[in-house]
């Protein structure tokens, strides 16, 4: 959980607050969508780091440091 310290905003981006909560979670389930296609490992989904606004309820995703060192090499993701 660390890890969100030093590159997340401290404070909502959408209504200031500094009550936020974070937790993390995997990026893919049984039933849902994959949310982090290519950036796992041979048997897991690449976690997601969730910060959400106690106040306004504003939820932001990020993939977290080994997903995101996946990223360069990956052939499913592209540049915008
Ligand atoms: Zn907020």
């Amino acid at each position: 959980m660390s890890e969100l310290k030093h590159r997340v905003s401290r404070t909502c981006p959408e209504c200031g607050s500094a009550n936020l909560r974070q937790t993390a979670t995997a990026s893919a389930g049984a039933y849902g969508p994959v949310l982090l296609p290519g950036l796992g490992g041979f048997l897991h989904s690449a976690q997601l780091q969730v910060v959400v606004c106690a106040d306004c309820g504003l939820t932001r995703f990020y993939a977290d440091s080994n997903a995101l060192a996946k990223l360069p090499r990956s052939s499913r993701w592209f540049a915008l």
